[in-house]
């Protein structure tokens, strides 16, 4: 086995034992999850017994961090203040639950101001992260990258580094970048990887990049789309995905796929990834 954590999106609805089987079945020394429904609702509740089993499979297999991906109904910069409320409330609840799976990571979208703008927007989702993040340890909270399209926060490394220079405890708050995101965003990972690199660094910092997703692009560059293609058929292709993941800068972090496949998709896509980064 490779030292890169590969995975892709699975569901926990078995469970996470399941999971977790389902994960080694395909070749995946890591997973990402929905932490509830998608499109929000309540979550279930976690079953101690089934963690427990799930811990030592993780461990037995050599799991990187897995990935606790929010709703997306989760729209913390919301217009409404309803729509906020219930955002951080899920944040809140989601982020407890969290602590309780072994090298788990919290990932959510920034959300959409609707119209309040991107500065009042960006205000909103640091005090919802000031009232969730009251100390400097716990499970990395991570901001995605976004590829900018409505009023969607997030696709710039300026804003997602406003957005954590505003958090006074920020130690454990980074960002997942996605290749679509980036791409679609206008970062070009194609032909100018190490720049692009370079301005992570020189904004967030690439400490901080602490999630992949490995998505080809049905769009192009700078299109602020967010229509993922399976790998190398979009315009990304395959070779800047893998140079990507082989970027010491993100030795160890998890990368999942996000692919538009089912099981047996992400298991080809997985052994193409390994074949091709030994
Ligand atoms: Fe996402
Ligand atoms: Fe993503
Ligand atoms: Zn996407």
């Amino acid at each position: 086995m490779s030292d890169y954590y590969i995975g892709c999106h699975l569901s926990i609805a078995k469970g996470f034992e399941a999971a977790a089987k389902e994960a080694i079945s395909v070749g995946a020394n890591t997973f990402q999850f929905f932490t509830r429904n998608p499109r929000g609702g309540a979550a279930k509740e976690l079953d101690s017994l089934d963690l427990e089993r799930y811990h030592l499979l993780a461990k037995e297999h050599h799991f990187g961090p897995v990935l606790a991906h929010a709703p997306y109904t989760m729209n913390l910069c919301s217009d409404k203040e309803d729509v906020r409320k219930f955002a951080l409330s899920v944040l809140r609840e989601d982020y407890e639950r969290v602590k309780n799976i072994e090298d788990a990571r919290y990932l959510f979208h920034p959300g959409s101001h609707v119209g309040i703008g991107t500065e009042q927007g960006i205000n909103h989702i640091i005090e919802a992260l000031n009232t969730v993040l009251i100390g400097p340890e716990g499970p990395w909270v991570l901001l995605e990258g976004m590829t900018g399209k409505g009023s969607e926060i997030g696709s710039t490394f300026e804003e997602l580094k406003q957005i954590i220079t505003g958090v006074r405890f920020s130690q454990r708050l980074g960002v997942c970048i996605d290749s679509c995101h980036l791409h679609s965003a206008g970062y070009d990972i194609v032909n100018q990887l190490d720049q692009v690199f370079t301005t992570i660094d020189e904004t967030v910092g690439l400490h901080k990049v602490q999630g992949v997703h490995i998505n080809d692009n049905m769009n192009q560059l700078s299109s602020h789309k967010d229509r993922h293609a399976k790998l190398g058929e979009g315009s990304i292709g395959v070779h800047a995905i893998v140079k990507m993941i082989q970027h010491p800068a993100l030795l160890g972090r998890p990368f999942n796929l996000e692919t538009p496949n089912e099981l047996e998709g992400y298991q080809s896509e997985i052994h193409l990834l390994r074949s091709r980064l030994r």
